[in-house]
């Protein structure tokens, strides 16, 4: 039983830090205040580095640093295809150095390096030049108008955007935030998740390396309730796109009205239906299950967190469910061959195994897991619970870990009920053989994503954000373009007066 796994005792050092400071005005900087905090290796909980730690006045600095670099150029006034080819320098350059990237990812969160190297590093690089390619085809209409008027519309950036990202995939999360802001001529303050510092301001250093002007891009590293807060409620932010949990989006959305009532763009918490029909083939639904709950160590927002299979094919999926998940392989997330590495913390490890502590005293069946791997960092068992009830808090609370909450239904309309059943509206996945199934379960789920016969397919032209508390507007695909553009209509008599 979870043979594979093995503490990590004497880790070595897989890549040079090389970047710790706050990056503003396309320098490397200490925070005013001078303090550092310490970042930490999940596998083992040891520290690997001390980062500048940006508050309120920092904030204020790279926020004066983007300023500037939106009014006084370069960057909004370059023509678009200059900025177009400073993205695909970049896509080259993270393309070039995706293995200390990689390793960066995987030292600082956790996540497997397999996953990092071969997934999301050419998925970054990807999504960069998907947005590049954007950057000189954005442009206005014509449109008609009832009097003698010519009606034109320019499409311009909206200013200085801030941007607040989490720690479950900190360069593929800077990744979607920065290349379509730059694609459409922003100039930008991202602030990293306290967890994970490191990865983006290398990334940060390269878009330099590949043209970017001072200002234009300045990472500060910090917490949230004051390098956060301060970004969300600074007056002269013009647009805040921020992605974490809804508890926070909340917060950030009420900061963003109380001070200037700057636009924002919100991607939140989840707790995705993932359904099983009778028709199904039940090994690959089990494995595309297992896939959608626990990848990244169960920490997506679009996991597949409750998992309802039809009644008919329940036990069967039960027991291969629980057979799949004891064959993970959990351990150093450096090892080829491991499926799952460490939590990011402490305070998301204790809070999921809090919540297997719940399942089990409300009486859901835990089939398999449930405990602590090992005594040294932060691994959970991969874990299973059959006889989920709607109302446990398992079955409603986003866990964000390896626990999967199996749940029995009996027909379709019912599963849409209680699916739909939830604050939450960000994904769910459907599986089936029967082409009516799922257009009805498609059209009738209240989510943002729904995939069929699949799950987590995250193309760059793929719109992706959620309905109801989990979250508003969308990111990737033409959509995410809007969130950065002012529209702008120039009106003017055919004839002058
Ligand atoms: P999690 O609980 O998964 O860490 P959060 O929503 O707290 O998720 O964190 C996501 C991002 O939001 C992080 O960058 C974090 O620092 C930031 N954040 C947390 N609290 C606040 C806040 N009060 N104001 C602004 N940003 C915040």
């Amino acid at each position: 039983k979870y043979s594979t796994f093995a503490a990590v005792e004497n880790p070595e050092t897989p890549v040079k830090v090389n970047y710790t400071q706050l990056l503003i005005d396309g320098k490397f900087v200490d925070s005013v205040s001078g303090k550092t905090f310490a970042t930490y290796d999940p596998r083992t909980g040891d520290e690997i580095a001390h980062v500048a730690e940006g508050d309120a006045e920092d904030i204020n600095r790279a926020v004066v640093a983007a300023r500037k670099a939106f009014d006084e150029g370069p960057w909004p006034k370059m023509t678009a295809y200059e900025r177009s080819m400073v993205l695909f320098r970049f896509a080259d350059l993270i393309d070039k150095h995706a293995e200390e990237l990689a390793a960066l990812e995987t030292w600082n969160n956790g996540k497997t390096y397999e996953q990092a190297s071969k997934a999301e590093l050419p998925m970054i690089s990807r999504l960069i030049r998907y947005y590049a390619g954007w950057a000189d085809k954005i442009h206005g209409l014509t449109a008609p108008a009832d009097s003698a008027h010519a009606v034109q519309t320019i499409h311009e950036p909206i200013g200085v955007a801030g941007q607040i990202i989490p720690w479950n995939f900190p360069l593929l999360m800077f990744a979607w935030k920065v290349a379509p802001a730059l694609a459409c001529g922003n100039t930008i303050v991202l602030k990293t998740a306290e967890q994970t510092p490191l990865s983006a301001l290398y990334a940060a250093k390269l878009l330099h390396e590949a043209g970017l002007p001072s200002g234009v891009l300045n990472v500060v590293s910090g917490f949230g309730p004051t390098a956060g807060a301060a970004l969300a409620s600074h007056m002269d932010v013009d647009k805040l796109a921020f992605t974490g949990s809804t508890q926070t989006g909340k917060i950030v959305l009420e900061l963003a009205a109380k001070s200037n009532l700057k636009p924002v763009t919100l991607e939140l918490g989840g707790k995705s239906p993932f359904i099983v029909c009778k028709d199904a083939d039940i090994d690959t639904a089990v494995e595309l299950a297992h896939f959608a709950l626990f990848f990244n160590q169960g920490q997506c927002c679009c996991a597949g967190s409750r998992t309802y299979v039809h009644e008919s094919v329940y036990d069967e999926f039960v027991q291969k469910a629980k057979e799949r998940a004891l064959k993970r392989t959990v351990g150093d997330p450096f090892k080829a061959g491991i499926e799952q590495g460490p939590q990011i913390d402490s305070e998301q490890f204790e809070k999921i195994l809090r919540y297997i502590r719940s399942g089990v005293d409300n009486g859901a069946t835990l089939e398999t897991g449930g405990e602590r791997l090992g005594d040294k960092g932060y691994y959970i068992q991969p874990t299973v619970f059959s006889n989920v009830k709607e109302d446990m808090l398992i079955a409603q609370d986003e866990i964000f870990g390896p626990v999967q909450s199996i749940l029995k239904f009996k027909d379709i309309d019912e599963v849409v009920r209680r699916a739909n059943n939830t604050s939450y509206g960000l994904a769910a996945g459907v599986f089936t053989k029967d082409i009516d199934t799922a257009n009805t379960l498609t059209r009738a789920l209240r989510v943002g994503t729904v995939w069929v016969n699949c799950y987590d397919v995250f193309d760059a032209a793929i719109p992706f954000g959620g309905y109801k508390m989990s979250g508003q507007g969308r990111e990737k695909g033409i959509h995410c373009l809007s969130n950065y553009l002012q529209v702008k209509a120039v009106v003017t008599p055919l004839k002058n007066p």
